[in-house]
């Protein structure tokens, strides 16, 4: 698959009766950032977003079928009430990055630096990071920098950013989510069939709502429900640090197969998790 490709199934889903599609922003390298609505803007919100770790754009395919199956779900009156915010792809650049190489990047001096950072391979399966080599899943503002794995300086993965929020990609997702008041939210990941809850600031009487929504989910997807440890600056944390709303973060995949997930694991992935966010909705409706 190429980042065209990727991004004509992305801007296809405009053409979705009652889905409300539109531009939230712009990436680092000026990439457009897509959020769509599906459902009812009356009733609780599901907030989700994918495709903030570059190699793991299996979950911006995953996002693009679920909102075409919530769509249809509402269509034909399966849920009525409440509907879901979704962002597929927010970090556009990396994964141009993971499918097309160097070539997708148009300037000639930052072809060279990613290529230096990327130990001077052209092979990008591996990238997580955005197009100036910040991992965007550890520079959210909650409680940065003091993740185990963290890097200081521009990386494939783990690189913080020189200062929380730094990054395009980040504000342009904080802005939108901020307008939506989401009832819940769930950031798509591979790989390790797992659903992570908990941040570690959350209260007793939170940690306990969320892991029992989390063992919900897990009924439909049978992943295992593990508390997140060590972890900061990530959208979910930031969710959990400042809107105290249920919020996880699921690894589509097996661990088994290797990074990274492609299209030929959609379908598994997709019949796992396609009932997910319907339960989330269901559970704070
Ligand atoms: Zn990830």
């Amino acid at each position: 698959m190429t980042f065209s490709e990727l991004i004509n199934s992305i801007e296809n889903l405009a053409n979705l009766t009652n889905v409300t599609t539109e531009v939230i922003g712009f990436s680092t390298f000026n990439n457009p950032i897509y959020a769509f609505h599906v459902g009812s803007f009356a009733g609780k919100q599901v907030f989700m977003e994918g495709g903030i770790h570059a190699r793991e754009y299996l979950s911006t395919l995953f996002l693009i079928e679920e909102i075409k199956f919530l769509n249809e779900m509402y269509q034909t009156n399966q849920f009525s009430k409440g509907g879901f915010y979704v962002v597929p792809l927010v970090n556009p650049d990396g994964v141009a990055l993971v499918l097309d190489g160097i070539k997708s990047v148009k300037c000639e001096i930052q072809k060279q630096v990613l290529t230096l950072i990327n130990n001077g391979s052209n092979n990008f399966n591996l990238w997580k990071a955005n197009g100036l080599g910040v991992d965007l899943n550890v520079n959210f503002n909650a409680e940065w920098g003091k993740g185990d794995q963290n890097r200081v300086c521009p990386n494939s993965e783990n690189f913080i950013g020189f200062y929380p929020e730094s990054e395009r990609e980040v504000q342009v997702l904080l802005n939108y989510i901020k307008q939506t008041n989401p009832g819940l939210t769930i950031s798509w990941h591979t790989k390790g069939e797992v659903i992570y809850y908990g941040f570690y600031t959350l209260s007793s009487n939170s940690l306990a709502r969320d892991y029992n929504i989390a063992l919900e989910l897990s009924k439909v997807n049978g992943y295992q429900v593990i508390k997140t440890e060590g972890s900061v600056g990530g959208f979910s944390d930031w969710v959990s640090l400042n809107l105290d709303v249920p919020a996880y973060t699921i690894e589509l995949g097996s661990s088994a197969i290797p990074h990274p997930l492609t299209e030929s694991n959609l379908q598994i992935a997709f019949n796992q998790n396609k009932q997910v966010p319907v339960v989330a909705l269901e559970q704070i409706s």
